[in-house]
């Protein structure tokens, strides 16, 4: 079964205390929907400028992205750029130009609005809320989100809660958005808001999955070498529903799996700049990661 995934499709300039690369195919959308792209079809939403590369374009191709929700407008493609630190952990927003995401709508075209997996990718919650009024009856809609909607659209994103399946976000995130320091009251308290699965993400360790059957603990696969951790948690988002997609049927059965699998792709990610080492991944280098990150949790 296909997914559809909203979010920013961006040109980033990522700077690490080794190298600096401007203009990477960047974006939540972008990384997620890549990551999808491995396990089931995708239906991309966003928008670009004039100025994005054919061969972007080209690289979605490839993976089989269906490009029909992707508005070209005149103006220039929405531009992120950011520093790390020697502590990959720690990142410097330097520039957000907005671009043509400033004026963005997203309408899906007919043929997308009965797609059964959708991913909320992190956008604007009023954006966010736009795609699932457009959406007949999706069978699994999933939302992630960033701490500036938590600082400058709380009461949408709250609404938005009430809409979804589940919730991905990171665990500052899950702290501030339920008032709560202790990570598992936070998501008890998060449930209550909606979601009937809160996932958060704690980086380089791991993410945790609360549901009605428990909680689940999801490593990270362990990198000696980081490149570059931009869009890590849209991959591993993107893997995940894309994965869920595949199997289709209860989503409790194959959510841990699942979470395994979003975990190997944004891996991958992190071991090169941008999307570079995602894009050259084939489905087998995901199996035989993840048959390595089941042995290294097994006891
Ligand atoms: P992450 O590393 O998971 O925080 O995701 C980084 C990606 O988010 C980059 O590729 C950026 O292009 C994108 N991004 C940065 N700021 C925003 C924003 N305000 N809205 C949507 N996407 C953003």
């Amino acid at each position: 079964m296909s997914v559809l995934v909203v979010g920013s499709t961006a040109l980033d300039s990522i700077k690490t205390p080794r190298r600096a690369h401007p203009r990477l195919l960047g974006g939540s959308a972008s990384h997620a929907a890549v990551a999808a792209s491995f396990f089931a079809p995708v239906k991309l939403v966003g928008i670009v400028g004039g100025d994005f590369p054919k061969r972007y374009i080209e690289l979605f191709r490839r993976h089989g992205i269906d490009l029909d929700g992707l508005q070209i407008a005149a103006g220039r493609t929405f531009h992120w750029s950011g520093e790390y630190e020697v502590n990959m952990n720690h990142r410097r927003t330097l520039a957000t130009e907005l671009g043509v995401f400033e004026r963005f709508l997203p309408v899906l075209p007919p043929t997308h609005r009965r797609t059964p997996y959708v991913l909320l990718a992190n956008i604007a919650p009023a954006l966010q809320h736009h795609v699932l009024d457009q959406m007949r009856r999706p069978r699994f809609v999933i939302a992630d989100t960033m701490d500036l909607w938590l600082n400058t659209a709380l009461e949408e994103l709250l609404r938005l809660l009430a809409r979804v399946d589940a919730l991905v976000l990171n665990d500052s995130e899950a702290r501030q958005l339920a008032g709560e320091d202790n990570l598992i009251n936070a998501a008890r308290r998060l449930h209550r808001l909606g979601p009937r699965y809160v996932i958060v993400k704690k980086g380089e360790h791991g993410s945790i999955l609360s549901s009605r059957q428990g909680l689940f603990l999801c490593p990270a696969y362990p990198l000696a070498k980081v490149a570059d951790p931009t869009g890590a948690g849209d991959s591993f988002v993107g893997g995940l529903v894309g994965y869920l997609a595949s199997r289709g049927g209860a989503v409790d059965r194959h959510l841990r799996q699942a979470m395994l699998y979003g975990s190997v792709v944004a891996s991958f990610g992190c071991e090169g700049f941008g999307l570079t080492r995602t894009t050259r991944l084939r489905r087998a280098d995901l199996d035989e990661r993840l048959a390595k990150l089941r042995q290294l949790a097994a006891c």
